[in-house]
Order: C-alpha cells, then sequence, then structure tokens
C-alpha cells in the first residue's frame, strides 16, 4: 500500500484568503456598482524598474547566441550576484561574508520551506505570533509541529510568543526553551521592528541556549531609521546562531521574476545525535546541489542589475512610491481615532480594531461601509484577534481612493 505524508493531512486549512475571497464575491453579487479597493494582499503593483528590464532583456540575447549561452549554472547562484550581495547588502554594513555563504534561490518562500529538510524532527519550533504561516505550516509539513485546539480554533503545537500592544510588539523570550526560532523583521503582519539591543536580547539568547535562530528580512529595504538593522548579522556573534533569508520579492518587485537568497555562515554549527557538531552551510549546500538546480540566468542578471548606482535609485523610487502610501493611510487611519502600529519601516499598518470588535467583524464592517479589503489579523496567529492589517502595496490612486472613503467613515 503506497502511504502519503499523513503531516498534511494534520495541516488546519487555510480558510483566511478563501474565507476573504467568498466574503468579497458575496458582497460584489449583491452590490454590482461597488468599486472595490483591496489594501489586503501582500503582492506589489509597481511594475519592474527599467533598469531591470534592460538587463533581462539582455540577458534573454545572450542566451541565443552559441558564445554567449548558459546552460545549468552553479546551484548556489552565479558569483556576480553572490558579489553584489556581499558587498552592497553586507559589507556596506559592516558585516563581512564569503561568497560562498550566499546561496541564491527562486524566491525566500521555497528556502524558509526547504530549510526544514537538513533539521530534525525532534526540534521544538518557536514563532512570534501574530506570524506569516508560512513558518508554521512548513513545520507541521515536516512533522516538527502537531495541531491543537484552542478557542474553537486549529493552531499548532509550536510555542507562540505574542507580540500586541501590551509589550509594544518587542517578543519576550521563551519560559520553555525552543530549539528553533523564526523572527521576521520589519514583521509581516505587524509591520513593526526591533531596535539593535532588542535583537541583541535574542541573538544572545541564542548563543547561551543553544538555538538556531531563523531570521527572515524580507522587509528589509524598506527600513529607513538609523538604529534599526537590517540583517541579524549586525548583531556580535550572530554567525554563530542565525541564518538570514533575503527576497527580492517586495525589494524590487521580483513576485513574479522569482530571486531570493539565504545566508548560512560557516561558523554556524549545530549538533547532530551525538552532540557532534556539524557545519551548517556544507549540510545545506548538500541539500541545494542535491535538491535544486539554480536559479535562472536571465532572473540572475535581472537582480544584479538592482545593484548598479541607476538600479539602486530607480528601486528606492518604487520603495518610497509605496511607504508614501503607508504615511497617508496611517495619518488617515489615526485622525479617524483608530490605534495603529507598524507602517514607519515597513509596508504594513496593523490597525487595533476599535470597541473591542473581532478581527472578522472589522474585516465585514470595512467591507460593507467602505468597500475596502483588508486582512483580519485572527488569521495570523492568536495574537491577531482584535486587529487587522492593511497594506500600502496598493496603487497611489486607489490608496487615495481608500482614504478619502475612510475619513467619512462612522465606525
Ligand atoms: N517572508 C515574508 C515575511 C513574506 O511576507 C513573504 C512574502 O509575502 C516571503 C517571505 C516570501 O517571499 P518570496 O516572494 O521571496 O518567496
Amino acid at each position: 500500500m503506497v502511504l502519503i505524508n499523513d503531516n498534511y493531512l494534520r495541516l488546519p486549512e487555510s480558510y483566511l484568503f478563501s474565507d476573504i475571497k467568498k466574503k468579497v464575491t458575496a458582497f460584489k453579487a449583491s452590490h454590482p456598482e461597488a468599486k472595490i479597493i483591496s489594501l489586503g494582499i501582500g503582492d506589489v503593483t509597481r511594475p519592474i524598474a527599467p533598469v531591470i528590464i534592460e538587463a533581462l532583456h539582455s540577458a534573454v540575447d545572450e542566451m541565443g547566441h552559441p558564445e554567449t549561452f548558459r546552460g545549468y549554472g552553479p546551484e548556489q547562484g552565479y558569483s556576480f550576484l553572490q558579489e553584489k550581495i556581499v558587498e552592497n547588502d553586507f559589507k556596506a554594513r559592516g558585516v563581512e561574508l564569503d561568497t560562498d555563504e550566499v546561496f541564491i534561490s527562486d524566491g525566500a518562500k521555497s528556502d524558509i520551506g526547504n530549510i526544514g529538510d537538513i533539521l530534525s524532527v525532534k526540534n521544538k519550533i518557536a514563532v512570534t505570533d501574530p506570524v506569516y504561516p508560512v513558518y508554521v505550516d512548513t513545520n507541521v509539513m515536516g512533522g516538527r509541529a502537531g495541531i491543537m485546539e484552542k478557542d474553537g480554533q486549529h493552531w499548532s503545537d509550536i510555542i507562540y510568543i505574542p507580540c500586541t500592544s501590551e509589550n509594544n510588539f518587542v517578543p519576550d523570550l521563551p519560559a520553555q526553551r525552543p530549539d528553533v526560532i523564526y523572527l521576521c523583521y520589519p514583521n509581516n503582519p505587524t509591520g513593526t521592528t526591533l531596535l539593535k539591543e532588542e535583537l541583541e536580547k535574542w541573538v544572545d539568547y541564542a548563543l547561551e541556549n543553544d538555538s538556531l535562530i531563523l531570521f527572515d528580512a524580507a522587509y528589509e529595504a524598506f527600513i529607513h531609521d538609523e538604529n534599526i538593522p537590517h540583517s541579524i548579522y549586525e548583531i556580535p556573534h550572530a554567525k554563530r546562531v542565525a541564518i538570514e533569508f533575503r527576497s527580492f520579492s517586495k525589494t524590487a518587485g521580483f513576485t513574479g521574476l522569482r530571486c531570493g537568497y539565504t545566508v548560512v555562515p560557516k561558523s554556524l554549527r549545530i549538533s547532530d545525535e551525538s552532540g557532534k557538531r556539524v557545519e551548517v552551510n556544507k549540510l545545506w549546500n548538500r541539500r541545494q546541489t542535491t535538491k535544486f538546480n539554480g536559479t535562472s540566468y536571465i532572473v540572475q542578471r535581472a537582480a544584479e542589475a538592482i545593484y548598479s548606482p541607476e538600479g539602486k535609485k530607480q528601486i528606492q523610487e518604487s520603495i518610497e512610491y509605496y511607504m508614501r502610501n503607508a504615511r497617508l493611510l496611517k495619518n488617515c487611519l489615526q485622525n479617524i481615532g483608530l490605534q495603529l502600529y507598524g507602517g514607519d519601516n515597513a509596508p504594513y499598518i496593523w490597525v487595533k480594531t476599535p470597541n473591542r470588535l473581532s478581527s472578522w467583524k472589522f474585516f465585514d464592517r470595512l467591507l460593507n461601509e467602505c468597500h475596502i479589503v483588508g486582512t483580519p489579523g485572527i488569521g495570523f496567529g492568536p495574537s491577531g484577534e482584535g486587529y487587522f492589517r492593511l497594506t500600502a502595496f496598493g496603487r497611489y490612486e486607489d490608496t487615495v481612493e481608500a482614504i478619502s472613503r475612510i475619513q467619512n467613515w462612522k465606525l
């Protein structure tokens, strides 16, 4: 008898986005004239910058000539891109990395999911709550986490570390020691960040407790405050305890092109069953060279163009476009008396629902009364109840229109 991986059956269905879709479809059917604005999705709306398009075109042309054609590339990525990453994303911030510590991929989501391949099923996992659901679901799939019921909902038995307005969204160190800790800063969904000293506390904890930090810096490009670290490796000794995931998706509009990278420092060592310390970089290299055949040459040339002076300027313009949306949204929501968080160094605004409205009640009212779609916080974890996520990734005109509706909203 052929058996499937039962862990997949343990996953609760991802109701969030399908429930949103159902509600929006029903609303549209009963209000065909309504112009619905979506501030719910996490996808970008700006097109790819011209300098990146140029790089794509010329890489495509190279593929058509025998002298410049490329077949399989290095599984870890081309050195032309690894070098640019090391130089611009790390050296410029005082972090020394070797190019063979950088693994190029088709995006952060794949790496975040695949990293479980090299980690034992015995590891105890911790996440901050609310959380990007991929961290939880991939651990359930990998058998490192089970499912439990709480308040009529199904959650994983992962250690959830609450991040709410009560602790100003700065996670407290866990009471129970986890082996693996996921941290995402700037955070999706709350849009909040950690200061250097706050992140340092987690690195010190991992060093003292022999824990591994999986640091997701997909929104790093949206940081503009000086005292917020862009990389966990800005914290002393973090290379001994952390893997960092980066993405070009939100930085440069690569959600459809697909490219990201993962840093696995050579000084990071974790134990095997016998307690012997193993170099994680070697294991990840083995995993990637066995199961992955590299990111396409064309896409890596496109990613390289981000680091040219013109590329940096052009992607910065898009980032500022989104952050202008964030500022406008924040001002408007504050003016109608809502309490909100994030949106300064991240493209997400985390709204506290007024009058103890549940996340879904707030969703219904925003949809019915303003024809605007957002994301109920409860969909991101138990501590997301009573909150609501809005994104700044919409078109400017739509954001302005949304604001004019919200301004006249009687909550
Ligand atoms: N990490 C976080 C926190 C995200 O929000 C997302 C996408 O929304 C990703 C990773 C995935 O990025 P990529 O498009 O590179 O797979």
